[in-house]
């Protein structure tokens, strides 16, 4: 990394009222046609600014363009019938209307290029863009045609191989794929998960990242989580697996969760992104609690593989309580690099 103790979110931020119904998940979009596609490109402009004059240091598109961190990119493959749904158990939590896969599946075209080229042109610093992972894709669907998860998982694991690699050669330096399935399904993660993964992450001249986590703060996460104990350790199965693959980056969740953080030390050797930021709540972060968090990460990883981050994406806040968590991490962090001599 190129600073000690980095800063990036993990993904969306929230969209503003004229884009997509405030503080909403999968909120449908206000306008339509190039006027739509003009407010995508300029509420990216303004996601883009909340961060840099946040002074995070890995920036983002905050997922502007995207309706769903899944189905928008599924909507621009073949093989995938939205109007044919079905409903599905989504990581045997809730019920969802999902699309059917139909046939083959393949990309016809570039999904996210043009926004990352966009992007690019926004900061000179480190930008990271995010792909959904391959299980969490199948999770997602209603299979009518491979008739096996893991069949599908390569399937997908192919195409987003292609769409990442023109990522990186747009500019981007991290691709990060959304794997919150990995915290679920243990036995196929073991199985063909991490190695669907690595496929999609293969041969790229760009970081790869893995964001594993607990959801957002919706009513199904919550009344799941409840249920999990004491002590979250879900990451203990699935980290010495991420530990021996070729990723370079793996989030965990930490603050305000009950994710063990000794199990930081199971990923030793990659860039870790720690979550200081509960995407769950109202309540703004004070700097110190983010420092405290980041501190405490530092007993298991070095300062240049530490990158504080919020715990999964902050679409459903509103635009001013992110603000405000994007403010807090970035000058946690600096709190934590003043104490060990970078300021
Ligand atoms: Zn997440």
């Amino acid at each position: 990394m190129t600073q000690p103790i980095a800063t990036a979110i993990a993904g969306s931020l929230p969209k503003p009222a004229w884009l997509a119904q405030p503080e909403k998940l999968w909120a449908p979009w206000q306008l339509s046609g190039e006027a739509l596609e003009q407010a995508k490109v300029d509420a990216m402009r303004l996601a883009v600014d909340d961060q840099l004059r946040a002074g995070i240091s890995i920036i983002g598109d905050g997922e502007q363009t995207r309706q769903h961190f899944v189905t928008t990119f599924i909507e621009h493959l073949d093989g995938v019938d939205f109007l044919k749904r079905k409903t599905v158990r989504i990581r045997d939590r809730y019920d969802a209307d999902v699309p059917t896969v139909v046939g083959p599946v393949s990309r016809k075209r570039s999904v996210f290029v043009a926004d990352a080229r966009r992007l690019r042109l926004l900061t000179n610093g480190p930008i990271k863009f995010t792909l959904p992972g391959p299980m969490t894709m199948i999770d997602t669907l209603y299979d009518d045609h491979f008739k096996s998860r893991e069949k599908l998982a390569w399937a997908f694991a192919e195409i987003l191989n292609q769409e990442a690699r023109e990522l990186a050669e747009a500019g981007v330096d991290i691709v990060q794929f959304d794997e919150p399935a990995f915290n679920v399904f243990f036995d196929e993660v073991r199985d063909w998960g991490v190695k669907t993964l690595e496929r999609a992450a293969a041969d790229l001249p760009c970081k790869t990242a893995v964001h594993i986590c607990y959801g957002y703060g919706i009513e199904a996460n919550n009344k799941w989580k409840e249920g999990l104990g004491a002590e979250w350790r879900q990451y203990e199965q699935t980290f010495p697996l991420l530990a021996a693959s070729r990723i370079n980056q793996v989030s965990l969740e930490c603050h305000n969760s009950h994710v063990p953080m000794e199990l930081i030390g199971l990923l030793e050797g990659k860039d870790v992104m720690v979550g200081a930021i509960d995407v769950a709540n109202n309540q703004i972060e004070t700097p110190e609690e983010v420092a405290a968090t980041l501190r405490k990460a530092l007993q298991w990883v070095k300062p240049h593989h530490l990158i504080g981050c919020t715990n999964c994406g902050m679409v459903p806040l509103s635009r001013a309580v992110a603000r405000g968590k994007l403010h807090a991490l970035a000058a946690g962090a600096a709190i934590v690099r003043a104490e060990l001599g970078w300021s």
